[in-house]
């Protein structure tokens, strides 16, 4: 299993490979060391899943329980695909040319659909952000959820408030 997190002391982006064999993550750029529970990762018993299928209960760098499955998509890369191809069926439109401008419409949404349906899940903390990516990664999988989400949203907005004073 991987993890990408942000560093608690220095905000670096963290990323670690082979975590179920660790007792801490340790960040690669301030040495900054997070201790990962015994019962965060639990391993399936081989009756109900496959061989070295993992189980991840709850965030190893922050004490959140709360994970989400999200897919593992850069959403710049969406975004960018999408103004590609309106641009390019701009300029089919003004050249007049009907079938083309909607071949490269309809294009642009099949990538988009194309690359969404490949790309594998990941599992994100709602609270600290921390991702985590692996074969046979198993958790309470749960939907993201807007309620979980703006609770969390609002914890970070009123520490930020504390904080600032
Ligand atoms: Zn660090
Ligand atoms: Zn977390």
């Amino acid at each position: 299993m991987r993890i990408a997190y942000a560093c608690p002391a220095c905000s670096a982006t963290v990323m670690l490979d082979g975590i179920e064999a660790r007792t801490v993550l340790e960040c690669t750029a301030c040495s900054a060391e997070v201790a990962i529970p015994d019962d965060a990762i639990g391993m399936e018993t081989p009756a109900t899943a496959a061989a070295s299928s993992s189980r991840l209960n709850r965030c190893l760098v922050c004490p959140s329980t709360e994970l989400f499955v999200r897919k593992d998509f850069p959403q710049q890369l969406g975004v960018a695909i999408v103004v590609v191809g309106l641009l390019a069926s701009c300029v089919a439109w003004a050249w007049h040319e009907l079938i083309v401008t909607f071949a490269i419409l309809f294009a642009t949404a099949a990538i988009d659909v194309v690359i969404y349906l490949f790309m594998p899940d990941c599992l994100s903390c709602y609270r600290c952000g921390a991702r985590y990516r692996g074969d046979g990664l198993r958790a309470q999988r749960g939907e993201f959820n807007l309620e979980t989400h703006e609770k969390y949203r609002q914890q970070r907005a009123r520490s930020r408030q504390i904080a600032g004073r």
